[in-house]
């Protein structure tokens, strides 16, 4: 268009560029927008603007920028200037395909996609086919020459738009295409001919008039308009949030809506449409990977209605097509210098590129990925760093089979797909919800195998909580592939020989019934499934060793210190061997639920009189003592942080309930009744049936003493160490003379011995001399001394506050944040489950702040704590031992507080090795922390 440029003065101010360019036009070989522009044209968009600009075969459309999202999202509708710049596109993509939306004989046809900064697969929504109506869909079949294929689209967008634009159930659309299909007595959806279709759309356009009260649209423009604000509403569908919280995405950031050019794979047989990978997705081994359809939409491959052919055979069937493809998806990665997972379409013999985007990987394949591609020259060290998300570390060490263990009786299946790494063994669930409540949480948590036909995005919930998942249908890219891979999370996808009836709550596999809660093994790294509970064996040390190589590019960025939560000498051998660097926290009460110590434990809880507690006490000092000796040894002298006890004593109890039950049973309870109680109660005295009548009532009278209506917060802590001294003097005890064997051997030692649960800084005194008389004793008395200090867990938000006062007795602080945020926000950790979903459904919550550290809260106080504890001590040891120590954010924000160490449970130790490497290298080499999403 000419420009005449008028002085400044005139310029009406109508006529300046608005300041935001709301929708960006790709297409004819150039595109407004680039691939830098994420924030603005979604993930997608950008994707395609940039394929565009490289010449790419990309059918044409247009980008409507997040910030109309955000807008929707602000005001419940896009402004003017959106629907003006929309219909300029709209226009200008007419002009460029020379069709009409929707009209003529040759209707342009759209499709109307999600795509946000971050993808999301599968939780927003997509429309396609959009602008067929009652005649478009005459002149296609004509055009076509395929009524067939016209009628298909057109019940297929009727369908979506139903579902996604309307809001209608889709169930109901299926169960009149399910009707037909038994009506025409078909087997698969494509022996449904034109007429049988024409007849399914009449149906479809009544079910539409039935719920809405209006008739389909049948102005394309009504289509369009309605149909791009669905998607924009799709952001805030529960399945979106939900993926939003577990991934850590901005619930602000919004979806960009690409409106684009409909190409099509089922013209016939030379069309089709398939999606893949540049590397192998669950290993990382550079081959092109992926499936395909022909005479297909892309619905058809990853839904799992179809069971896709594997990419390779293209090859013989397109030659030509084949070596296109390959020639451009390797150019995309080696612009992107990443893995590309792609999708495509071919019409009518001619190669198109929908969508092009790093691909999600397993842990395994993510560290071959970025070591390979450093070889390759194409990333170097700096930057394969980000490449692995900490939390998929634990895909190296996911259990394998015992291959020695299984019969060829117990394999119900070896053809199912090897979707994401891991064996494991679970309970049957066939709902997500079922999941969720069978799961439990915390000490009752229960390892439940989420089995179904298929799964869905609206199954997120059941599979975060499930430990595996089985389907029978859907291949390599089916959702429950895809997500559960995400999650590093066992599945074995696509299992044909097992069918599963989810209302009838069954899953039948060679000739055997399977029901709710049985149990079943699942092998996501080799595709089977086994009945019954099958041996696991430790993982593979050949992926170690790359595992070894990419984290010795990580470590030195890390200046935060990892050690490990370990309380008996196994697993601080274990923790060691992850690479610990010392223990944070052994919980010593911990160390008494083992069968033969438990009942010294209870009956040192059940003693009345001092006499009787220093007599219980004394049978658990030398087992004490020794668990301290194999700690010391294992850690080498590395520092070990003991807790002394700080057990809500009610768990080594039986349940009240129990009791009260069995003593109101016991008057007309059967000789074999009795005899079963008797070994209930043996630990507590009970040597015949007629012990029970005397035992049961002295036995609740103590438990209902140490009953609390909010057990976390009782007689717990240091509190029970200053009602009972003898308990602090026995334990300090057990770890001076464990500790001067030790370095009488010739061993090196280093204790803590934390306090917790401290709130002023008279506790600590009174706990801090108890424990420094009994070391000068024990010292005494073996003519040895070795090194020591004396500190606190700080798990209450008063002892933050006054934590200049603490560190006044205190050598060091442990920050046990499980019970900081308890206390910090009222929630009971054993409770919040009731409370959370809700939170995280009303976005109250974005995560579990029992499971990511909740910064503006939690954190500040950490901050606080900190800051006030070193203007007391400057050189004080600071860590955090509550479960935020293994989760990779919370991590970095004990790296930006300028912590001493994080300690985790063992098998999170290199999670948080790799945590805090990210954060120290982000800080390093100032880049914005870059895992790909
Ligand atoms: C904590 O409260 O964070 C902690 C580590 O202690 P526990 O979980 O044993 O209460
Ligand atoms: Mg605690």
């Amino acid at each position: 268009m000419a420009t005449q440029t008028l002085p400044e003065a005139e310029v009406p101010v109508i006529s300046k560029k608005p300041a935001i360019q709301y929708v960006y036009f790709f297409g004819g070989g150039k595109a407004d927008g680039n691939g830098k522009m994420k924030d603005e044209l979604g993930g997608k968009g950008a994707g395609l603007a940039e394929m565009t600009n490289a010449g790419l075969p990309v059918p044409p459309g247009f980008t409507i920028q997040t910030e109309a999202c955000r807008e929707y999202m602000r005001h419940g509708g896009v402004s003017k200037e959106v629907d003006r710049e929309m219909e300029a596109a709209l226009s200008h993509l007419e002009q460029l395909q020379g069709q009409k939306l929707g009209k003529g004989e040759n209707p342009l046809l759209v499709s109307v996609r999600s795509g946000a900064k971050f993808s999301m697969p599968g939780m927003m929504d997509t429309i396609l086919n959009l602008g067929l109506n009652d005649q478009s869909v005459e002149s296609l079949a004509k055009r076509s020459n395929n009524p067939r294929f016209a009628y298909d689209s057109y019940r297929r967008l009727i369908q979506m738009f139903g579902n996604v634009v309307l809001e209608i159930e889709k169930k109901q659309f299926d169960e009149v295409f399910d009707a037909k299909k038994k009506q025409k007595k078909a087997k698969l959806d494509t022996d449904l001919d034109a007429k049988a279709l024409k007849e399914v759309i009449a149906e479809y356009k009544k079910v539409v008039k039935k719920h809405t009260k209006h008739d389909f649209p049948q102005d394309a423009h009504d289509q369009l308009v309605m149909a791009r604000d669905a998607v924009f509403r799709s952001w805030q569908n529960d399945r979106a949030k939900t993926y939003r919280r577990i991934n850590n995405i901005d619930d602000m950031l919004g979806t960009a809506v690409n409106v684009q050019a409909m190409v099509y794979g089922n013209l016939g047989d030379t069309s089709g449409t398939g999606v893949g990978f540049t590397r192998n997705p669950a290993s990382g081994a550079k081959e092109f990977y992926g499936e395909y359809l022909m005479n297909a939409q892309g619905e058809d491959v990853v839904s799992g209605v179809r069971t896709p052919v594997p990419i390779l055979e293209l090859q013989r069937v397109m030659p030509d097509v084949y070596d296109q493809l390959r020639d451009i998806t390797t150019r995309l990665e080696n612009h992107y210098h990443d893995m590309q997972d792609f999708e495509f379409t071919i019409q009518e013999g001619k190669l198109y590129m929908l969508q092009t985007r790093n691909g999600k990987r397993t842990g395994l394949a993510a560290v071959r990925v970025a070591i390979e591609m450093v070889d390759e020259g194409l990333i170097d060290k700096e930057e394969a760093i980000f490449r692995l998300d900490p939390n998929q570390v634990v895909d190296f060490f996911v259990s394998r089979l015992d291959e020695k263990d299984i019969r060829p009786e117990d394999v119900l299946t070896s053809t199912g797909l090897a979707a994401s790494p891991g064996a494991v063994v679970g309970q049957i669930v066939f709902t997500a919800d079922e999941a969720v409540t069978k799961a439990g949480h915390g000490a009752e948590k229960n390892p439940v195998i989420l089995v179904r036909a298929e799964t869905t995005p609206e199954d997120i919930h059941g599979m975060e909580v499930a430990i595996g998942i089985l389907t029978s249908q859907g291949g390599i890219t089916s959702h429950a592939a895809v997500v559960t891979r995400g999650m590093g999370k066992s599945c074995v996808a696509g299992a044909g020989e097992i069918a599963v009836d989810e209302r009838a709550r069954e899953m039948r596999a060679r000739g055997q019934v399977f029901k709710e809660d049985d149990w079943i093994t699942i092998d996501g790294t080799t595709g089977r499934v086994f009945r019954g509970k099958r041996k696991l064996l430790p993982p593979d040390p050949q992926n170690m060793a790359k595992l070894e190589k990419f984290m010795s590019w990580a470590e030195p960025f890390r200046q935060i210190g990892v050690r490990a939560n370990a309380d008996i000498p196994r697993d601080a051998q274990k923790a060691r061997e992850f690479g610990a660097e010392g223990i944070g926290l052994c919980r010593t009460e911990h160390m008494f639920f083992a069968a033969d110590r438990i009942g010294h434990m209870r009956a040192m809880i059940l003693a009345n009189n001092e006499k009787d507690r220093r007599l219980a006490l004394k049978k658990l000092l030398p087992m004490q003592r020794s668990d301290f000796i194999g700690l010391f040894e294992a850690m080498e002298g590395l520092p070990v942080t003991i807790r002394l006890l700080d057990p809500p004593l009610h768990e080594f109890l039986p349940k009240r309930e129990k009791l009260m039950v069995d003593i109101a049973s016991l008057s007309s309870a059967s000789a074999k009744q009795k005899k079963t109680l008797v070994e209930d109660y043996r630990d507590y005295g009970a040597k015949a049936g007629g012990d029970l009548k005397k035992l049961l009532p002295q036995l609740l009278a103590r438990v209902e003493e140490l009953h609390e209506f909010n057990p976390m917060l009782g007689h717990r802590g240091c509190r029970l160490g200053i009602t009972y001294p003898e308990i602090t003097e026995m334990q300090s005890r057990a770890i001076f003379e464990a500790a001067v064997a030790v370095e009488k051997k010739g061993g090196k030692t280093h204790a803590e011995v934390m306090i917790p649960l401290i709130a002023t800084v008279k506790e600590m005194e009174n706990q801090g001399a108890i424990v420094r008389r009994v070391a000068e004793e024990v010292f005494r008395e073996k003519g040895k001394k070795v090194k020591y200090h004396v500190g606190t867990m700080i798990e209450l938000p008063r002892a933050c506050l006054v934590a200049d006062e603490i560190a006044k007795e205190a050598e060091f602080f442990s920050f046990g944040t499980n019970d900081l945020t308890q206390t910090t926000f009222g929630f009971s950790r054993d409770d919040i489950n009731k409370v959370l979903p809700t939170y995280l459904r009303e976005g109250i919550l974005k995560q579990d702040p029992f499971a990511s550290i909740d910064r503006d809260g939690v954190g500040e106080l950490v901050s606080i704590g900190m800051e006030r504890g070193r203007k007391t001590r400057p050189d004080l040891e600071v860590g955090i031992c509550g479960e935020h120590g293994g989760d990779p954010s919370s991590v970095e924000f004990c790296h930006k507080v300028g912590m001493t160490y994080v300690s985790c449970s063992p098998f999170r130790v290199k999670t948080a090795l790799l945590a805090a490497a990210q954060a120290g290298a982000t800080d390093k080499l100032k880049v914005e922390g870059g895992r790909t999403k």
